[in-house]
């Protein structure tokens, strides 16, 4: 039986909110004990009614490719995520909807339903080819985090320390691809010098999906202030993670977390500013932002600061709107 929760919640006081970094796919697999995405779930931090009453409008999935299948079955790791995905997502009737271009994203959300966005973190998972980059494309994907923490075919990771290696010359062509294609690239987790080669190479503005800023929190998954100004002039946008260990080494709360939202506009600007929350991707939260049904309290807080309505619309959606505009065109569809 099909019941509709949408008489439950109606778009009052929440504003609309652009999350560019989930991992709620791995719960969509089962492999982390019951999940129902209709349902709240209480050992998950993203669900349907939950992604509601936090006033997501649209929403970045990660598929993510765990390191055990770094020496090989990532691909068909990465296609059994997507499977997870669209039987969870398309099997819950229409409030959420996988979105391939911009025109399909404005057209769901000026609909008032939620447009979801498929993106596969670890660039592992094209096995070192080109083909399968379009495989992954032609499949619905349509953002690529080129690193996880390790060393991959593509470039060296910021885990590693460093030494870490920059883009490589297959990762020179998946970028050129990615570009030819309309894909978002994803940034987080790369090295420095990875950072700096893609950014030399790309085309198109880049997102940095899920980290903060190094100079409040010094995290090798963090951006220094140099790292914020290359990602400024390439109008790329930083999606604010809500992680503790990216927001504070000691005591990390909401209030230390606005420090980073300052900060961030600081250098970088509030054009080129989001969120990305990372939910059920980490293993411990904010109390203050337990879940993704307490995202109005960082709206609040963001007040609170003194940004403004306008800076607040930008920071919270309009940002990574900007990138779905301008990468995900919509005319890789007839390339692929
Ligand atoms: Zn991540």
């Amino acid at each position: 039986m099909y019941i509709s929760l949408r008489e439950k919640n109606k778009d009052t006081d929440v504003d609309r909110i652009f999350d560019a970094h989930c991992d709620t796919v791995l719960h969509f697999t089962g492999e982390h004990g019951s999940y129902n995405f209709l349902k709240e779930n209480n050992h998950a931090h993203v669900d349907l009614p939950r992604l509601k009453k936090g006033g997501i409008k649209a929403q970045i999935f990660a598929l993510f490719i765990e390191p055990c299948f770094k020496s090989g079955g990532a691909l068909q790791r990465c296609l059994r995520l997507l499977n997870s995905f669209y039987e969870t997502v398309d099997g819950c009737g229409n409030e959420i909807i996988t979105v391939y271009d911009y025109p399909q994203f404005i057209e769901v959300t000026e609909s008032g339903k939620i447009a979801a966005l498929l993106l596969v973190e670890g660039g592992e998972a094209l096995e070192g080819e080109l083909k399968n980059l379009r495989k992954l494309f032609f499949l619905g994907v349509r953002g690529l985090g080129l690193t996880w923490n390790f060393e991959n075919e593509i470039s060296g990771a910021a885990m590693e320390g460093p030494g870490s290696k920059g883009l490589k010359s297959f990762g020179k062509k998946v970028v050129r691809e990615m570009n030819r294609l309309g894909m978002i690239i994803d940034l987080a987790h790369i090295s420095p010098k990875g950072f700096q080669d893609v950014l030399a190479v790309t085309d198109a503005p880049v997102i940095v999906s899920h980290a903060n800023a190094a100079a409040l929190c010094n995290h090798p998954r963090n951006l220094t202030d140099e790292q914020m100004k290359l990602l400024r002039d390439n109008k790329g946008v930083l999606g604010i993670s809500f992680y503790p260990p990216f927001i504070d080494h000691r005591e990390a709360g909401l209030d230390r977390l606005l420090d980073h939202f300052e900060h961030a506009a600081d250098i970088l600007g509030v054009d080129y500013l989001g969120i990305g929350s990372d939910f059920d991707g980490i293993d411990i939260v904010l109390k203050e932002l337990r879940d993704v049904s307490f995202l109005p309290r960082l709206t609040a807080g963001l007040r609170k600061r003194g940004f403004s309505e306008t800076e607040i619309r930008k920071i919270l959606f309009e940002n990574f709107l900007r990138i779905v505009k301008e990468t995900v065109t919509g005319e890789g569809n007839e390339v692929c």
